[in-house]
């Protein structure tokens, strides 16, 4: 099998939606991965984070971030208004509360596509959250998808990857691992994980 996974278990019969949050360093194909499920799967509903980074040629307000300035963003801050934010390679980003808990109020799955800093906030704070890192096949994989991407100045690369360094160390926080080899498999299983019920983790533990 192409993706693998660790610590997964078998999909018991209550199912109830939960908060799925993946995670993984910059270039290892998490958009790429969650664009591929959404087109399979219109239905899943990803979470829009806001961000201070400028958008990328492609990239629309709205729909892969809500693009706001600084100031912008102090105020989602002061006003209380972030479930969840982070600094990550010289922008902020952050997770609109108020949308994911109306979705999770509403029964519908939740994913979140953050950093890990942002990972380790949402366990804090919603300790029920199931959290997925995506890994590279190797480091020499993850450099050339993010170099190969071509979106980011030769500084900014070495921003990222010194962050991942970081974040790769943390893969055995989370509670389960993906291996982007194919886009396809990887795009299943998570939407596969997204439907295992709640309190499933404990128990499998
Ligand atoms: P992230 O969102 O994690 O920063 P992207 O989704 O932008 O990463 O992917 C980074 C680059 O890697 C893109 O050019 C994308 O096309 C490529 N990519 C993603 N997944 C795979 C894969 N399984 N095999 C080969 N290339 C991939
Ligand atoms: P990018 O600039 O490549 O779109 O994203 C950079 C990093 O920020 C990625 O690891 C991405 O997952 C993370 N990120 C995106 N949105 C959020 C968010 O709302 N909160 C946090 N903590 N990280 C985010």
């Amino acid at each position: 099998m192409a993706a693998t996974s660790r610590g997964t278990s078998p999909v018991p019969p209550d199912v109830r939606p939960r908060l799925t949050v993946l995670s993984g360093p910059s270039g290892v194909g998490k958009s790429t991965v969650v664009a591929h499920m959404r087109k399979v799967h219109p239905e899943v509903w990803l979470s829009v984070s806001a961000t201070t980074r400028k958008p990328r040629p492609g990239e629309r307000n709205g729909v892969h971030y809500f693009f706001v300035e600084n100031e912008e963003f102090d105020k989602l801050v002061a006003n209380g208004e972030l479930l969840e934010w982070a600094e990550f390679a010289g922008n902020r980003y952050g997770t609109p509360r108020r949308a994911v808990l109306d979705r999770l109020e509403a029964g519908e799955p939740v994913l979140l596509e953050i950093d890990l800093q942002g990972a380790r906030l949402v366990r804090e704070s919603m300790p029920d959250a199931q959290l997925v890192f995506l890994a590279p096949p190797s480091w020499d994989e993850l450099v050339r998808r993010l170099t190969g991407r071509g979106t980011e100045a030769p500084d900014v690369i070495e921003r990222r990857l010194a962050a991942a360094t970081v974040e790769l160390a943390a893969e055995a926080e989370f509670d389960t691992t993906l291996v982007n080899t194919s886009v396809e498999d990887v795009a299943r299983e998570l939407l596969a994980l997204m439907l295992q019920a709640s309190g499933d983790r404990e128990s499998s533990d």
